[in-house]
């Protein structure tokens, strides 16, 4: 997949000086070696193009660079961490890259009132980090962890390994600070969970990919950092028996369920095949596996995760189990999981989806998806995992063994338009976490409320007439 090829305005060396100079010339990088990083992705779909990337140190300074982009009418495309997989954060067509990654202070951190006010670059890890220190849990985990940033998390409503028991980014903030398309700083950095005076503006900029205005702070919400954590790898027949097992799960532990992650047999072939020194956790070789994690402020995880697996396995549903015995274990589960998806990459093409349905239509939605898939391309292998307790599926599917790559992925499209059809006759989503970006857009206007989307562009259009930022994305 490639960007469109529309000629790139060219910016006069004058208004490049005049950016220079808000945020000082050595973060105003014009040398194309520099640029080469923000114009790429982790998966190699899009090639942006870009003059200049800006990289702020404040709120004022990003608040500036949007009041000249308007005069000037320049488009910008603000970028965190650059982790985003639906091209959001790319610079397309050769606008200005807003590159929020020096807005890296951790402002306040509040233990008596459970918050912690980020700057938009902080980097994930470094809130949970920071939210340990004090004995609290900053509960957003994904993959990306690593380098993904607050302002990126919530301007994707990221939702990760975690939300089934403490929701996605969006449930995880209290408040937003955000600079306006013209330049206006909306001051939202409130604490407070109650506040009724008036429509909900955090919530406008959060998922909004940019769109609506630049997230530059945000206050999380922090949670009591758990006693005890234990986590179990089951083998299972189906995706129904996982389906008994979540409700096993959900009656015993409640609230402490914190993961739930359903994963296809071929995941694990892939990353045992593939993965950096990575085992298969069973020792037999289940069609389906859940990894699943009870964290708990008390010392019975263990008993609750044993009297869930007891009962399971009694019921028929769960044919074994492995407890992680250590810390190492536990994250080699972990480690498992998140390699899943980067080591497809070995077998040929594929073409991912991330979608959610009502969490009781997932059996039912992967039955039919994978007939579809293979009927649609023989040989095509369905390489389903994901968040089960969601609903949210990463459905993927690689290539046929030996096909050609390029021949395969040419039907990315027709295989998107299959899977996402079945995903609307569920009641589903065609984007469960990951955003619209560019990769979802054209698709949009088929599968959303055809009145919710009019809304959308009318808010961009008044929040953003001149079209300033993110031009193209999500509408
Ligand atoms: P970017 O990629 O830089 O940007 C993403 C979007 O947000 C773009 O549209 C960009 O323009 C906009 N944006 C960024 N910062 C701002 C800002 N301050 N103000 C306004 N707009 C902004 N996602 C999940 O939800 N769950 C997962 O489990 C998950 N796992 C992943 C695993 C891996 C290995 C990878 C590579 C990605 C994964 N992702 C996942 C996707 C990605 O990490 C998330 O979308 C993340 O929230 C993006 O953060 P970022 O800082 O990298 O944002």
């Amino acid at each position: 997949m490639t960007s469109a090829e529309r000629p790139a305005a060219v910016l006069p060396p004058e208004l490049i000086a005049r950016f220079a100079a808000i945020v000082g010339e050595r973060y105003a990088i014009t040398d194309p070696n520099e640029i080469a990083p923000y114009l790429t992705e982790e998966r190699n779909l899009y090639q942006g193009r870009s003059q200049l990337v800006l990289r702020p140190g404040s709120t004022a300074e990003v608040a500036a660079i949007c009041r000249l982009a308007t005069e000037t009418r320049t488009p910008l495309v603000p970028q965190g961490g650059n982790t985003g997989l639906v091209g959001g954060q790319t610079p397309h067509h050769g606008e200005v890259v807003l590159s929020l990654r020096r807005l890296d202070k951790i402002r306040d951190v509040d233990v008596a009132s459970n918050t912690m006010t980020c700057e938009a670059g902080v980097v994930l890890a470094t809130a949970q980090a920071r939210a340990a220190e004090v004995d609290r849990l900053f509960p957003l985990s994904l993959g990306a962890e690593g380098s993904c940033t607050i302002g990126g998390n919530l301007s994707t409503n990221a939702g990760g390994t975690t939300a089934l028991a403490y929701g996605v980014a969006r449930d995880l903030a209290l408040g937003v600070e955000a600079v306006l398309a013209d330049g206006r700083i909306v001051n939202g950095l409130s604490k407070l969970k109650k506040d009724n005076t008036g429509y909900d503006l955090r919530d406008l900029f959060i998922g909004a990919e940019g769109t609506l205005g630049i997230i530059t702070a945000a206050v999380l919400k922090l949670f009591p950092k758990p006693r005890a954590v234990e986590t179990a790898f089951v083998a299972l027949g189906s995706p129904e028996a996982a389906l008994k097992l979540l409700a096993i799960a959900q009656r015993e532990a409640a609230g402490t369920l914190t993961s739930f992650e359903l994963i296809a047999d071929i995941c694990i072939d892939f990353c045992v095949r593939h993965g950096p020194n990575i085992r298969a956790p069973l020792p037999s070789r289940p069609p389906w596996s859940v990894l699943m994690e009870i964290s708990s402020q008390r010392d019975d995880a263990r008993d609750t995760l044993e009297k869930i697996l007891g009962d399971a396995m009694e019921q028929g549903v769960v044919d074994d189990a492995v407890f992680a015995a250590s810390l190492d274990q536990r994250n080699a589960f972990w480690t498992l999981r998140e390699v899943i998806s980067p080591v497809q990459k070995y077998e040929g093409g594929s073409i991912k989806h991330d979608v959610s349905v009502p969490v009781a239509s997932v059996p039912q939605f992967i039955t039919e998806a994978n007939a579809a898939v293979t009927q649609l391309i023989p040989g095509a292998r369905p390489f389903p995992f994901g968040h089960l307790g969601d609903g949210n599926i990463h459905y993927n599917v690689s290539q046929p063994v030996g096909a050609d790559k390029a021949a395969f992925l040419a039907r990315w499209q027709d295989v998107h338009d299959t899977v996402h059809e079945i995903v609307a006759k569920f009641g589903g989503s065609i984007s469960a976490e990951h955003g619209i970006g560019v990769m979802k857009r054209d698709e949009l206007p088929h599968f959303k409320d055809a009145t919710a989307l009019a809304v959308m562009r009318t808010l961009k259009a008044t929040l953003d007439p001149l079209n300033i930022l993110n031009p193209g994305k999500v509408v």
